[in-house]
């Protein structure tokens, strides 16, 4: 896998897709960043290779394949305030089933799964996915929400005819569980095919759309759970643009909620794989998300989640700590909608303090 991303990063900065005969590293690294016209042997532009190609006509021959046949996730320019830099937010919750950026790990580790049983621990989103493509696919999944999970989660899963159990725990990586023999664990934590749908998928896509909307992001601002987004996305802008692209990862303090995301060592997992060293981890609490999801929404007409408010949040602390300026083009991931949180959106409006 690993000199497969030497040489995905090597296919990004030549802009050339070149794979010989019997090489599956080089095969590899044509699948992680999404090209798939190439012939072994040959050196073709990423042109030639499909690079630019995203998203499919739109036609699903089942439900099962809707995430692939999708078309990419919008990306919009948005008003930030205190920032003067253009920021484009990427809506993620325009995906099928979690309506989140998860069916794009879970569409991907999915097909990597040799059982029909399949379990995952999950603050909401990556458990919905599961549950909708098992459900598509035929397979049986059991669900272990976080505490802070949504509500709408579980009854959610319950309705797609899987198994789902609630956490005592907060945050979902330390949890152990076990629902008995015979059942495969996703493994969105361990999993390379997490970053590597990121890789091929919201990289690729945020790529393209800049090339048509002419700009070329500077900035890359993604909130961090397993950090599959945030290092999957990151290693294909930093590549693609040639080191000219500074990435953020967001987190919350210590101690703080944000749904989606978690305090964390870092760099962690894929970030210190893919990302360049130093890359920083932004740390936003949850107050600041809060205030921020009051302005953003009156402003821009859209209700990001806790983890996609908290990405806003951060983007503007950098612009007001002039790291961020006039001259920049900030894209941000958005990973939910904040109607999945009615809890966020009382303590935005100050009707209740916060969770426990
Ligand atoms: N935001 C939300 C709402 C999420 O559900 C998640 C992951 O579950 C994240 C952010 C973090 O994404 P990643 O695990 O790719 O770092």
């Amino acid at each position: 896998m690993w000199p497969a991303v030497a040489r995905a990063a090597r296919m990004l900065r030549t802009r050339r897709v070149s794979v010989g005969r019997g090489d599956p590293a080089g095969e590899w690294a044509a699948r992680l960043i999404g090209a798939d016209r190439y012939v072994p042997g040959a050196s073709v532009s990423l042109e030639d290779a499909g690079f630019y190609d995203v998203g499919g006509a739109l036609v699903a021959w089942s439900v099962g394949e809707l995430v692939e046949a999708s078309k990419s996730t919008p990306m919009v320019r948005v008003r930030v305030p205190g920032c003067r830099a253009r920021v484009w937010a990427k809506l993620e919750w325009f995906n099928p089933f979690s309506c989140s950026m998860k069916d794009r790990a879970v569409a991907s580790l999915i097909r990597g799964a040799s059982r029909h049983r399949i379990y995952e621990v999950s603050s909401g989103n990556t458990a919905l996915a599961l549950a909708s493509l098992a459900s598509a696919r035929g397979l049986r999944a059991a669900l272990y929400l976080a505490r802070h999970a949504p509500m709408a989660a579980e009854e959610a899963i319950r309705l797609l005819g899987q198994r789902v159990e609630r956490l005592p725990h907060p945050i979902t990586v330390e949890a152990r569980v076990d629902p008995g023999p015979g059942w495969e664990r996703l493994g969105q934590f361990e999993s390379p095919l997490n970053p590597a749908a990121h890789m091929r998928g919201t990289g690729r896509e945020i790529i393209v759309q800049a090339r048509h909307a002419g700009f070329r992001p500077s900035v890359f601002v993604a909130p961090a759970g397993t950090s599959g987004t945030v290092a999957g996305a990151g290693f294909m802008l930093h590549h693609y643009y040639r080191g000219n692209v500074r990435v953020y990862a967001v987190a919350p303090p210590r101690g703080d909620v944000v749904e989606g995301i978690r305090w964390q060592e870092w760099p962690s997992g894929w970030a210190r794989l893919l990302l360049p060293p130093g890359t920083p981890l932004l740390h936003v609490s949850r107050r600041e998300a809060v205030l921020m999801l009051r302005v953003f929404a009156r402003l821009n007409g859209l209700l990001p989640g806790p983890s996609g408010a908290a990405t806003l949040a951060a983007v503007r602390g950098l612009c007001r700590a002039g790291i961020v300026g006039a001259g920049d083009d900030v894209v941000v991931i958005l990973p939910d909608h904040g109607l999945k949180y009615p809890g966020f959106l009382s303590e935005a409006l100050g009707k209740v303090n916060r969770i426990p």
